[in-house]
């Protein structure tokens, strides 16, 4: 155990089991320990490094906005919040945005949207929101009640009240789950906590027409797919339908907080003065970032490289005799191993030998930086060759 870790241990509580690894600093999608030791990262830190370490223009953006203007409350106007806004509705038709700093907090904000549209529209009893076994939606305590997945439950009952759980794909369980007391449908289109297991196109189509028919407030939880994740700006673009609220978190800071709700015409003024609110939403420098990556991610030469990318990552993935299936769309894929072989003991292995990967349930989950070289993927999946077949 290095210094790093040591003084982890003491002091940080310990919600995280951390991989021996301590990364000092990195370029692209390459990490460095203190000895220089490479880690080929899969991770990006979850999703959220999605130019890669220490991208020159986004840590220039991100530095230029802190050496001018870093915070200012919400109380006032400023530049950055209003250009990513605007570069969000620009490129996907949405009216209205609002700024919170994590996933769960976009989720929280988009429930709330929910509950009010559902309440003004169709009654105070019009307050439910249905969403799908297997998703995960957040680790507050509204965001794990939309969570459904009872492991990340246990410990912290009761959780907020009001959530209907369906499995993906089962249409009649759907159908049956509609009344009068649902405002809306939230829905992850790649379960990726719950194994990168892609939502089919049929029961998302589906969602839409329930949420049309009966006014319901139809949102997409993009925190995970979003920001050029899966090949285009959001994932549901791939699927053909148009949600009335996005959540976004992740990609979009590029490494720093931010979360945001996207909100189409029908629900775009539903939150009013005094309604909703953070601190820290819609922070210069956060936003100075989000404006530089959203100018990057938004090209379509950047997209098609996404998928380039995507394509050749599974070809060498599905290469690898001990994987025997990959899911996944864009540079979100998932990995199930064969028999003998668990992801958890993989993973640590791969570290060990400089590859970091994520897992998700009983498979390995690969979410490397969007900007990752093809001479890393090599090296990485290399490595992961070596330790599978080791
Ligand atoms: N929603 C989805 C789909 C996620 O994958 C995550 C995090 O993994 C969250 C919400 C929660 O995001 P955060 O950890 O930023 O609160």
């Amino acid at each position: 155990m290095d210094k790093i870790q040591e003084k982890d241990q003491q002091y940080i509580c310990h919600t995280y089991k951390r991989f021996p690894v301590s990364l000092v600093r990195g370029k692209g999608a390459t990490g460095y320990d203190e000895e220089g030791k490479e880690y080929i990262d899969f991770t990006s830190g979850i999703g959220v490094n999605c130019l890669g370490y220490a991208d020159e223009g986004w840590a220039e953006a991100v530095s230029a906005q802190a050496h001018t203007l870093q915070h200012v409350s919400n109380l006032y106007y400023s530049q950055p919040d209003g250009d990513v806004a605007e570069l969000l509705c620009e490129y996907t038709g949405f009216s209205k945005v609002f700024f919170g700093n994590s996933g769960a907090e976009a989720n929280e904000g988009a429930l709330k949207v929910a509950r009010k549209y559902g309440a003004e529209k169709h009654g105070e009893h019009c307050n439910k929101v249905i969403t799908l076994n297997n998703s995960f939606h957040g680790r507050t305590i509204t965001t794990l009640a939309a969570t459904g997945q009872e492991v990340f439950h246990k410990y912290f009952l009761p959780l907020t009240d009001g959530f209907k759980y369906v499995d993906a794909g089962d249409l009649a369980g759907l159908e049956a789950a509609v009344d009068d007391s649902v405002c809306a449908i939230m829905i992850e289109l790649i379960q990726g906590e719950g194994g990168v297991v892609p939502v089919s196109q049929e029961f998302v189509k589906r969602i839409e027409e329930i949420c049309r028919e009966r006014d319901l407030v139809f949102v997409i939880d993009e925190v995970q797919t979003g920001i050029a994740r899966t090949g285009t700006l959001l994932c549901y673009e791939q699927y053909g339908v148009k949600p009335d609220v996005v959540s976004l978190a992740k990609g979009l800071g590029g490494g720093l907080p931010i979360g945001a709700v996207l909100m189409g015409e029908k629900v775009s003024e539903v939150l009013g003065y005094g309604m909703h609110g953070s601190t820290f939403g819609g922070n210069p420098v956060a936003c100075a970032g989000a404006r530089y990556i959203l100018n990057k991610v938004t090209k379509p030469e950047f997209l098609e490289e996404v998928k380039a990318k995507s394509a050749y990552m599974k070809e060498k993935l599905e290469a690898i005799p001990q994987i025997t299936g990959v899911t996944g769309l864009g540079l979100m894929l998932g990995a199930e191993l064969a028999e003998g072989y668990t992801a958890a003991e993989t993973a640590g292995k791969c570290a060990a030998e400089g590859a970091l990967v994520l897992t998700a349930k009983t498979k390995l989950r690969f979410l490397p930086p969007l900007t990752i070289t093809y001479e890393e993927i090599d090296k990485g999946m290399e490595i992961l060759k070596k330790v599978l077949s080791a």
